[in-house]
């Protein structure tokens, strides 16, 4: 009675305070597993550009038949690099903000150059971004945090995240990353620093903690970022993989882990014939330092490197695992690369990028239709924040104007506004068990009406709320809730 009180307190004060009551109050869904798939850095028209390639036309992706379709918010708790343990720099968020066309003559300084201002939406879009590590953060405990934090409260404490939850509620925990394993998105997933600049603190708490049943990613010591063998300069070569020691005994196999690495050996796992000798669990390092495909020489799409698995594969493989858990999973499948691409403004490999998420989206689906059921797992496909604030070639005098379709095989043409994040209003799709928990605690902002998407569509909820959404489909209550 206490809880519904509370409930009714918190309704009656004000709507914008913490959809958690409204959680609380209804029916926890029990989802068996839970998919969460994170195209990293991807704005709205990131989807959109990479449909037009690879289909001509939107609506053709998998995640576009998916019941639950809306947006969600993104900001940090505060524009810190570490903990205030005050309310210091607090960011504050207005979606109405976004949509303010009128002209400005500011100019933004980016890395790559300037990108001259033209609206006032776009300003508010550029400032006060999140970086993919509070982001991670809020999307796998549920508490903004400043930037640069894995799991670190802004008053300088650990916080629990989802995986944490599921590992003791019996479950299997995946996290796979196109990018280095200890980096920032899988770190949320595995992890906890007070920054994620710490990547072999970072690493060393993913292999010595055996939380998860499989780890994959980048971040090879001894391949550079074409995929060719190099011999480790030093320590620091070792730096994504928990340091040189925690490397050795990991490939050693003195660890809980099977350490794999060759393309070969991905493709056996998703195949369901690798040997994993007298292992349960694995991690798994693909021959590259950098990514799996984006670092490569060149900035074209296409002659990818043959020694690098693709995200589905790695997809399917980590699902094999997983899924032998009789309780179920939690699964992470970020899109790492498609956020680098971005901040090069390297629009083929943005896409190419884009297209290897989506195909990992694919296996998920796959799979969820040959093994198990909607009844029983919950998919959300998201990202964590915009990046590039790509929008259409006339988008310079007609705000938010749409990037124009070329066709399949032919790149859309754009304009790029930033060369870093923004706190755009992302997509957020979902289907499954539990999945209508994110269109209760949605929001309404008539402006997302701009992105041309259905009025059901034109609702947000905050990325704290895709933690709670996978809380509330395993039937767990948070520990901690704000
Ligand atoms: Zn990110």
């Amino acid at each position: 009675m206490r809880k519904l009180s509370t409930a009714l307190l918190v309704l009656s004060i004000s709507a914008v305070l913490s959809p958690w009551a409204i959680a609380q109050g209804s029916a926890p869904a029990k989802a068996k597993n839970v998919i969460l798939l994170i195209s990293d850095g991807a704005g709205i028209n990131t989807w959109h550009a990479a449909s037009y390639y690879r289909h001509g036309a939107l609506g053709h992706e998998v995640y576009d038949d998916f019941d639950i379709k809306l947006f969600a918010s993104t900001y940090p708790l505060n524009t810190s690099n570490v903990p205030t343990r005050t309310m210091d720099k607090s960011v504050t968020f207005d979606a109405d903000k976004i949509w303010n066309k009128d002209k400005v003559d500011s100019t933004f300084q980016g890395s790559l150059g300037k990108y001259p201002g033209y609206f006032a939406g776009y300003e508010y879009l550029r400032a006060d971004f999140t970086d993919s590590a509070a982001a991670a953060t809020a999307l796998a405990s549920g508490h903004k945090t400043y930037n640069n934090a894995i799991n670190w409260s802004n008053d300088d404490k650990k916080l629990k995240h989802i995986g944490e939850y599921a590992v003791e509620n019996g479950k299997a925990l995946g996290v796979i990353t196109s990018v280095q394993w200890s980096h920032a998105t899988p770190a949320g997933f595995l992890a906890h620093n007070v920054s994620r600049n710490e990547y072999a603190a970072i690493g060393k708490e993913i292999v010595e903690s055996g939380l998860a049943t499989v780890v994959m990613g980048s971040g090879h010591p001894a391949y550079d970022e074409n995929g060719k063998p190099t011999t480790p300069k030093d320590d620091k070569a070792y730096r994504y993989v928990g340091g040189k020691a925690v490397w050795d005994r990991l490939v050693a196999g003195k660890t809980d882990y099977k350490h794999i690495e060759t393309k070969a050996d991905f493709v056996a796992l998703a195949d369901g014939k690798l040997n994993m000798a007298n292992k349960t669990k694995l991690v798994g390092t693909v021959q590259n330092h950098a990514t799996l495909q984006f670092n490569r020489v060149g900035v074209a799409a296409g002659e990818l490197l043959d020694n690098q698995p693709d995200l589905a594969t790695m997809t399917r493989g980590a699902l094999n695992l997983i899924a032998k858990n009789p309780n179920g999973f939690m699964l992470m499948v970020e899109g790492g690369a498609v956020d680098w691409a971005a901040h090069a403004n390297n629009l083929p490999r943005l896409i190419e990028e884009q297209i290897d998420f989506n195909h990992a989206v694919e296996a998920a689906v796959a799979w969820v239709e040959k093994n198990s059921s909607w009844d029983d797992t919950l998919v959300i496909v998201t990202t964590d924040h915009g990046n590039g604030l790509l929008q259409g070639p006339d988008s310079n005098n007609d705000a938010f104007s749409d990037i124009v379709n070329q066709g399949a095989g032919a790149l859309p043409l754009v304009r790029w506004h930033t060369d870093t994040h923004t706190r755009e209003l992302v997509p957020v799709y979902a289907k499954g068990a539990g999945a209508d928990f994110l269109r209760s605690v949605a929001k309404p902002n008539k402006g997302l009406a701009t992105y041309n998407v259905p009025e059901e569509s034109q609702r947000f909820v905050d990325n704290t709320d895709i933690f709670r959404a996978s809380l509330n489909a395993f039937g767990i209550t948070a520990a901690d809730p704000q």
